[in-house]
């Protein structure tokens, strides 16, 4: 093993509305929320050599100087804690919804946002992350204005 990670710090978060985080899945694009943009600073950078197995492995921290590189970056949560979203496999880009689901439809759960494909033979979305659809699929309004029985 030899690379060199490079370490960012988060010194200031944004919060953003109406952002999504775009992902590439085997079945097309999807959108998850996103809560914030990240600003962050590249303050050091780690080198991993050698291997865990004939216990040569180090890994060694070299601090930057000032000043710091900075970037701005998606964020998602992840158990509590705002992390880059380029982090996660197969994130695109970020980019506002309706621009999202001008290039790719509407792929989320019109009543909860949350990540969703439309089947088909349901003619209904189905969440993506398992989650109970019910809530979210109560009786349509009927052309008079009045739920159907
Ligand atoms: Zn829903």
């Amino acid at each position: 093993m030899n690379r060199i990670v490079e370490l960012w710090e988060t010194v200031q978060v944004v919060p953003v509305a109406g952002f999504v985080n775009v992902y590439e899945t085997d079945d097309g694009h999807i959108a998850e929320a996103c809560p914030a943009f990240l600003l962050q600073q590249h303050r050091a950078n780690v080198q991993h050599t050698g291997k865990i197995e004939d216990r040569t492995y180090r890994a060694k921290t070299t601090p930057l100087d000032t000043p710091y590189t900075t970037r701005v970056v998606a964020a998602i949560v992840d158990y509590g804690a705002m992390d880059p979203a380029e982090d996660i496999s197969r994130f695109v880009e970020a980019m506002p919804r309706a621009e999202f689901e001008e290039r790719y439809g509407k792929r989320v759960c019109p009543v909860c946002d949350k990540p969703a494909i439309l089947v088909a033979a349901l003619d209904r979305y189905v969440h993506m992350d398992g989650s109970a659809n019910d809530p979210c699929w109560r009786p349509p309004l009927t052309e008079e204005g009045s739920a159907s029985a």
